[in-house]
């Protein structure tokens, strides 16, 4: 049998596949064992690639909305002519900001999703752009941002080499690892406890990566961040803070010590549920490690004090002497950055440049919380969101109250989806751009290499040709911005030449650019690939820090090993000072409200999410190997909460918070700890209209639905998904 390779793109950790094929169809998966980054890992997702590729109800050709209101079958020219016509004069009337953009996280996961968007939020100049980092992972770039001058300067443990990992609200044994890109998760976890490594969990359920550690802590749900504070006071107050080379690099040291002078381990207890002499172990092991890492994800962002959570796990990592440093936590360097500039102030990180129009949230990133998406197109008046382009984005599943935002996007003007699925969001579209299965695509991880536990590069190319009728994703997205900016007709690859040019245009006159002082239309000329998107891949490699080429890419088809992470700052550092900003002012001015959460009276029963090894989101579940066997959409309760509200295992349970209520099967485990009830998000698939048969006959509840959207962590705008009180009772 014919095999081809193929990076994963069904998580983060971005593992190598040997696919073997018959004709163009993908019979199979199996690790790629030369992989230089993944070598031969792979997970039950990875290995339903092929069932996933093949999935009868991904849509082969655009639908259109007909007169009578129905989505049909269209031709491509037929798709984006329409799109020509509707879009542009929208803007025009209506202005740039009525045109909201939508992203969700499949986007980075292809090549495609990483070139174009940007491309046409600047052409578009709408500010109206929502996507899925304020569902997920605002709080940790706008704290390095903050804390680093940079957004994307987000320091990852570094778990090969590392001593001692404290994780706070994340579950790689079943996420595969999320901001840290490393396959295997498990297994390095594994091989960190054999190599004499301790592992410490703090999650307020028991989940697979609890199990593994060598302490687990049951915290309060939404409390990680005083925990954090309090380990921050007992490092300072017991004289366990050295931030080793780190120091000359650094300010706000003392400020910090102030800052978190009431949070004692005495004083967080009873709100974190975790007793003082187990929080100054914590903090006391941290700082006796060799080398350590603490690592902070969803179940420490989606929650009312996410920013702070995520500033708190760096300011640890600095207080410790772990920051950039070989076995704690450090800033990869991806192949396609642009070679790093000399160290040195920088233009520094902004929040709140502009607010929402509705509710007046402040911008993160150039970002509007997705919570605020509803209200942006029902409120009448100036700046009314009342165009969208959702791209690989289902948000009536994964941001609070689908029910609301589906009434919305059912009020828009025009649609339009870049998507696979006829799905819970898309079937509101005017047209559906459908992108092509994974196997005839090319996939470069923009995105993951910088979040990578270790330094290397891959590039596949697309296994298998376009199937008759199939337009490349790369091609939808260029013709999609040449649409909805008033260059219909143009030819794709004309975005791409014009992005060179402008990219080409400006750093040879960058003096510590690659290119500097070269003739820009030379320089052009010399970059190879089939295709505009290869070109630009090119042209990024070789403005990249190792001054790679896409020929040496493809003349190591298991990739490039470029190292191990290496200390990176100062270099790294884009922040007004120069140096590390540890006690950054959007930060302080958000500390009292934390102060006030020590004397709040704490919920009776909180709600948290949870991930599964074969779901991520919403994504997978219309693949019949993933979504069988045993319901994972449950409520799961604690015993004793289950004997005090009158629930039953296999029983129903209604659910009730300020958005609304579900019923839901109930799970009763002691994995959750008492006061915690769990249920998984990105179920709900059981809305009319949608065309994905596996999905819609195990549809599961929407969690999110309990939400309403007015609970945000307020400097990164990411709605509050977990620790947020419910009620619970049998249903009748
Ligand atoms: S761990 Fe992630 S990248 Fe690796 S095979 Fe599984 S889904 Fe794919």
């Amino acid at each position: 049998m014919p095999t081809a390779l193929r990076i994963c793109p069904l998580c983060e950790a971005t593992c190598g596949l040997t696919l073997t094929l018959d004709g163009t169809r993908v019979t199979g998966a199996r690790g790629d064992r030369d992989d230089v980054f993944s070598q031969g890992f792979i997970c039950p997702k990875g290995a339903s690639f092929g069932e996933l590729d093949a999935d009868p109800d991904r849509l082969r050709a655009p639908l259109v909305r007909r007169a009578d209101g129905t989505l049909a079958e269209a031709g491509w020219e037929e798709a984006f002519d329409l799109i020509a016509r509707r879009l542009p004069p929208l803007v025009e009337r209506h202005g740039a900001d009525a045109v909201g953009v939508v992203l969700g996280n499949p986007n980075v996961h292809t090549m495609a999703g990483a070139l174009y968007p940007p491309v046409l939020l600047g052409a578009l100049r709408t500010r109206s752009l929502f996507t899925a980092s304020t569902l997920d992972q605002m709080p940790k770039h706008v704290s390095s941002g903050l804390m680093f001058g940079d957004p994307f300067a987000i320091p990852v443990p570094d778990l090969d080499r590392t001593a001692h990992l404290l994780v706070i609200g994340a579950n790689p044994l079943e996420s595969n690892g999320s901001l840290c890109t490393a396959p295997d998760f498990p297994g390095k976890l594994k091989a960190l406890r054999k190599r004499g490594g301790t592992l410490t969990v703090v999650d307020p359920r028991r989940t697979r990566t609890a199990r593994l550690a060598d302490r687990h802590v049951a915290v309060r749900p939404g409390t990680d961040a005083l925990l954090l504070a309090a380990l921050v006071h007992v490092l300072y107050e017991e004289g366990l803070t050295d931030l080793g080379a780190l120091a000359a690099h650094v300010q706000g040291v003392e400020e910090v010590e102030a800052a978190v002078r009431d949070f004692t381990p005495e004083t967080v207890a009873g709100a974190c549920d975790v007793d003082a002499g187990t929080i100054r172990a914590l903090a006391r092991e941290l700082a006796a490690a060799p080398a350590a890492a603490v690592y902070g994800r969803v179940g420490g962002s989606t929650v009312a004090y996410g920013t702070l959570t995520n500033w708190l796990v760096d300011v640890l990592n600095v207080l410790t002497g772990n920051l950039d440093r070989p076995g704690g936590a450090l800033f990869p360097l991806s192949a396609t950055v642009p070679a790093p500039r000399p160290a040195g102030p920088g233009k520094g990180f902004a929040l709140g440049r502009w607010t929402s129009r509705v509710s007046g949230h402040p911008e993160a990133k150039g970002e509007l919380p997705m919570a605020a998406l509803a209200e942006e197109i029902e409120t009448p008046g100036e700046g009314r969101i009342r165009a969208l382009v959702a791209i690989a984005a289902n948000p009536v599943l994964s941001a609070p109250d689908g029910d609301r935002l589906d009434r919305a996007l059912g009020a828009l003007d025009f649609m339009v989806s870049v998507d696979p699925y006829l799905n819970e969001t898309s079937r509101h579209a005017d047209v559906i751009l459908p992108p092509p299965p994974p196997a005839q695509s090319a996939h470069f991880d923009f995105a993951f290499n910088g979040f990578a536990v270790r330094n290397q590069v891959r590039y596949t190319p697309a296994p298998v040709p376009l199937e008759p009728g199939r337009m490349d994703e790369c091609e939808i997205h260029a013709r999609l911005i040449l649409a909805a900016t008033g260059m219909h007709g143009a030819a794709p690859h004309t975005v791409d030449d014009m992005v060179i040019a402008r990219t080409l245009a400006r750093v040879v006159t960058e003096p510590h650019s690659p290119a500097h002082g070269q003739d820009p239309q030379e320089y052009a000329v010399r970059l190879t690939g089939r295709t505009g998107a290869e070109r630009r891949l090119d042209l990024m490699l070789r403005l990249g820090p190792y001054g790679l080429t896409l020929d040496r890419l493809r003349a190591h088809p298991h990739g490039i090993d470029l190292g191990p992470l290496e200390p990176r700052v100062p270099q790294v550092l884009k922040t007004r000072s120069g140096r590390v900003e540890l006690l950054p002012e959007p930060v302080a001015a958000d500390l009292p409200r934390l102060r006030e959460a020590l004397s709040a009276p704490g919920d009776s029963l909180v709600l948290v999410g949870r991930r599964h090894l074969r779901s991520n989101n919403s994504w997978m579940h219309n693949v019949p190997t993933l979504n069988s066997g045993t319901n994972t959409c449950t409520l799961q309760v604690h015993p004793e909460d289950a004997d005090r509200l009158g629930l039953t295992d296999g029983g129903t349970a209604r659910v009730k918070a300020e958005g609304g209520e579900l019923r839901v099967p109930v799970e009763v485990t002691d994995a959750v700890r008492p006061g915690v009830v769990s249920i998984p998000h990105g179920w709900g698939h059981d809305r009319p209209g949608t065309r994905m048969a596996v999905a819609a006959g195990r549809p599961g509840v929407n969690v999110n639905q309990l939400l309403d959207g007015s609970r945000l962590d307020p400097l990164s705008g990411t709605a509050v998904l977990n620790g947020f009180p419910v009620r619970v009772a049998p249903a009748s």
